[in-house]
């Protein structure tokens, strides 16, 4: 007992325990690690988040953001842990990828705020809001909405103070070569950018097959992932670009733009095989998120 202790010590001086630390998603000691690790990197590579938003005149990412945070790291209550330079990942790949399935996990488990365009531009539709009412019909025929129509909201919301006290994860979004300039215009800076590739054919059959339970938000295939009972499934609605003609469309728009927004991440990017079993991508991807974090 006294020797396992005394182990424990030393390792923990040697700060050997980093790496079993980076394992326990909710510890405040992990997001303290984290913080330190991301912060460490960003100044290394020079933080861009500097940059003054042109249209407010101000820093686009606040200053609280990327604040030293050597002294968070001694401390780690709770108020301290709000200041944290949280995560800022971009998550990409096709439609039906898996980026939904795989955001639950990275959100959970860095602690950051999830940020998926197309659930924006849909409760824009829905409430009919002025960008609702222009986006509808792109949305419809599968086709990406105009650039200037998304990258507003995009940059409004990651100046919202959850996205910078926690870091986001941004879902769908760059997915063209303008919006991603527009992020890096903005003094944008991202940590992380993960690719999920699935071939094209698995991806036809997975949109075909997807269904949404209103009530949980939960996402199932009905023949890859079916719902647990049929009250479940009595209430699972499908998306209306979710066909076999609109995902050949939204493919298309995928491939015309997938090489220039990946370019624009080379030395950040993660290229993760999404056609795995998804707790083994989500293995993958926090080892790779991880890695890159923590190297
Ligand atoms: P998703 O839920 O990510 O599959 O997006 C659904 C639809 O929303 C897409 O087919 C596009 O019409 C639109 N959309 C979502 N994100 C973007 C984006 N970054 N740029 C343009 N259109 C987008």
């Amino acid at each position: 007992m006294k020797n396992s202790i005394l182990l424990l010590l030393v390792l923990e001086l040697f700060g050997c325990l980093t790496l079993a630390s980076t394992f326990t998603p909710h510890s405040k000691s992990y997001f303290a690690q984290l913080s330190l690790r991301v912060k460490e990197r960003r100044d290394k590579k020079g933080d861009p988040c500097k940059k003054i938003d042109q249209r407010t005149n101000t820093p686009f990412i606040s200053k609280s953001n990327h604040m030293t945070l050597s002294s968070k790291v001694r401390s780690t209550d709770s108020k301290q842990l709000e200041d944290k330079s949280g995560l800022r990942i971009i998550i990409s790949g096709a439609p039906a990828s898996g980026k939904g399935t795989q955001c639950e996990m990275i959100k959970e488990k860095y602690d950051v705020v999830h940020l998926s365009t197309g659930d924006m531009l849909r409760a824009a539709v829905a409430a009919r809001t002025d960008v609702g009412i222009q986006a509808k019909d792109y949305m419809d025929s599968g086709n990406l909405v105009p650039d200037d129509v998304i990258i507003g909201i995009v940059r409004d919301r990651l100046n919202e103070d959850d996205c910078k006290q926690k870091g986001w994860l941004l879902d769908g979004f760059p997915r063209t070569a303008a919006q991603a300039d527009a992020l890096a215009e903005a003094g944008v800076c991202v940590d992380c950018f993960i690719f999920l590739n699935v071939a094209d054919e698995a991806l036809v059959d997975r949109v075909v097959g997807r269904r949404t339970d209103p009530l949980t938000g939960k996402i199932y295939h009905m023949t890859y992932s079916p719902p647990e009972d049929e009250d479940i499934t009595a209430r699972l609605t499908q998306r209306s670009d979710d066909t076999e003609e609109k995902v050949k469309v939204r493919l298309a728009q995928f491939h015309a733009n997938v090489d220039a927004v990946k370019g624009k991440y080379s030395d950040i990017a993660i290229d993760i095989d999404g056609s795995a079993k998804p707790t083994d991508v989500t293995s993958a991807i926090s080892l790779a998120i991880e890695a890159q974090v923590f190297s």
